[in-house]
């Protein structure tokens, strides 16, 4: 049995932009599927939240003068093309997916239902999660953590550039000094920034616990499974 069984993944658009910093970097989306068919042979249970920022965000300076619902529409698309470039590159290496989408569009996506989202997991589906929560003001962090909790996961994994979560930003504090675990309490104190307020919220109400690791080291996905400590891991702590 691997440490954690049903594992709910969110990569944000921009890691999926590579280098470029805009669009999707075939290579980059390549990588994750081969580390995702790896771990689900490992027998865990993969869902997917995929993001929208290397395409589109309500909040960007894009979308200014839009209106925010307006925008927001825009970005769960985006998340929709993210969701369907990553269907693609699973497909293409024998995994077998489902694309079900928060926002209803038949030809290209089943709509949510979740019971039948978690018999598509347990039938060893990857199951991706397209359109975030399809409400406007929400973000894809929040709807990992909606779905992670629907979906009963044993842990949401936020793939992020840097290692875990720090105390400053490491890409500017070269002295940032990253916990190996955290409670969510301290993770709103500190406004440490590891996902939006109501995302964190949502997991510390379920006690779902959260880890956050680097994507682009190859292998984590498998050694998280194997029960190695990687990334920090965020629960109740003494809570
Ligand atoms: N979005 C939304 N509701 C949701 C999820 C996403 O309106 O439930 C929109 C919002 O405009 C957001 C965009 O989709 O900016 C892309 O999502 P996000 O910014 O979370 O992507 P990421 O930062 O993970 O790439």
């Amino acid at each position: 049995m691997p440490h954690y069984k049903r594992i709910l993944l969110k990569l944000s658009g921009e890691s999926l932009a590579g280098d470029e910093g805009y669009g999707i970097d075939a290579c980059v989306v390549d990588r994750y599927a081969d580390e995702i068919k790896k771990a689900l042979a490992r027998g865990a249970e993969i869902a997917l939240v995929i993001g929208g920022g290397n395409i589109f965000r309500g909040l960007s300076s894009a979308a200014a003068n839009m209106d925010r619902v307006q925008a927001d529409h825009m970005g769960m698309l985006a998340t929709v093309i993210n969701s369907l470039a990553f269907q693609d590159a699973l497909e293409r290496k024998g995994v077998f997916t489902r694309l079900m989408s928060a926002i209803k569009m038949e030809q290209v996506a089943e709509p949510f239902i979740r019971r039948r989202a978690i018999r598509h997991l347990e039938k060893g589906r990857v199951v991706i999660f397209g359109a975030g929560t399809g409400n406007p003001y929400f973000t894809t962090d929040t709807a990992a953590a909606l779905r992670a909790v629907e979906i009963e996961a044993d842990v949401i994994v936020k793939a992020t550039r840097v290692d875990g979560v720090y105390d400053s930003d490491p890409e500017k504090n070269p002295a940032a000094t990253m916990f190996s675990t955290i409670s969510y309490l301290d993770v709103l104190k500190k406004n440490l920034r590891v996902m939006d307020l109501t995302a964190i919220t949502l997991c510390r109400e379920n006690r779902l616990p959260l880890v956050v690791m680097n994507m682009n080291a190859e292998g984590n996905l498998m050694r998280l499974l194997e029960g190695e400590g990687v990334g920090t891991l965020v629960d109740q702590g003494g809570e």
